[in-house]
């Protein structure tokens, strides 16, 4: 899982001088910023899915953080996710961009300057390949998910995944393949890297946003669900909820969308992927390459001349 180039604060370094001092205060105290997205090979070349969206939400994070002089902007960054794909030679990847902090120990972020880095990887779906065609199975995991008073939810900060390794180490451990996360109220909010759906009488239903992160990949199944004339609700969900619904499924960038067969040692619906999942799977695979209806929209095709020098 490597590559040859990580754009890191505006040039292209080889990947293993692409380093970072021990004394920063994100591997000390967590306050970095991260992003996960994908570019997947379309017909028309490699294409990134939803990369202003996911900038815009990289940019929200660090804003949210309350981190001043941050030094790229958007269009900047996506120049850069253009020619880490290129320099790479990639058509298909992860993306992995990275706000991290550069200064002296001390839990005063303003003695700290943001600097950023962008890599590329090959790095295939996070659930397994089988997954995707079998379901998976969900423990509910005993750790609650961070109150938006904690830490807060919206922003993809790198100290929220302390709690998602917690989880997902656990679930792995326990011989589950991933977990669903309660929020303080205990209600469900969403697994360790996706976003939860479930399925009743022909309803999709998904929580609020409260207390989990805006998923792309959620926002884009919905709007799915809505081309497929699939009524969709945002609502609290009970553990109890999911194990008598006919489909339950997760959506994330890296895990893409993947069914859910069993929850806690019970069945979900006829335990393999349902109708509704299978439609939207469709659905969603043909718009990640280029051959849905929102792949004009959706879909950043890589500028094959990202590594020219602008003249
Ligand atoms: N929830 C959490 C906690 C996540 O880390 C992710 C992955 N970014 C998601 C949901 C899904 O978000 P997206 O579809 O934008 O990848």
């Amino acid at each position: 899982m490597n590559s040859d180039f990580i754009w890191m604060n505006g040039e292209l370094v080889p990947y293993e001088k692409a380093t970072v001092h021990f004394i920063t205060p994100t591997l000390h105290y967590g306050l970095g910023v991260f992003e996960g997205i994908r570019c997947y090979q379309t017909p028309h070349g490699p294409a990134v899915f939803r990369l202003e969206d996911h900038l815009k939400r990289f940019l929200e994070s660090i804003h949210i953080l309350g981190i001043q002089d941050f030094a790229y902007d958007l269009q900047t960054l996506r120049a850069a996710t253009h020619q880490v794909v290129l320099a790479n030679h990639f058509t298909e990847c992860y993306i992995r961009p990275l706000m991290y902090m550069e200064g002296p120990m001390g839990l005063n972020m303003d003695n700290s300057r943001p600097k950023v880095g962008i890599a590329a990887l090959e790095w295939g779906p996070y659930l397994g390949e089988e997954a995707q065609q079998t379901g998976v199975h969900l423990m509910v995991s005993s750790f609650t998910r961070l109150h938006p008073n904690i830490n807060m939810t919206k922003s993809k900060v790198a100290g929220n995944y302390v709690n998602s390794m917690l989880v997902k180490t656990l679930a792995l451990r326990s011989g589950y393949d991933e977990a669903v996360i309660l929020d303080p109220q205990g209600f469900v909010a969403e697994c360790t890297g996706e976003n939860i759906f479930m399925v009743r009488k022909g309803v999709l239903y998904t929580p609020p946003l409260s207390t989990v992160l805006e998923g792309l990949t959620r926002d884009s199944i919905m709007t799915l669900a809505g081309d497929l004339g699939i009524t969709v609700k945002e609502t609290m969900i009970t553990r109890d909820q999911l194990y008598i619904a006919d489909e339950v499924f997760i959506s994330g960038t890296a895990a893409e969308l993947v069914s859910v067969r069993a929850i806690d040692y019970r069945t979900v619906g006829e335990g393999r992927p349902g109708p509704v999942a299978r439609a939207l799977s469709e659905a969603f695979y043909a718009t990640l390459h280029g051959d849905g209806r929102h792949s004009a929209e959706w879909l950043d095709y890589v500028a094959q001349d990202a590594l020219q020098p602008a003249s």
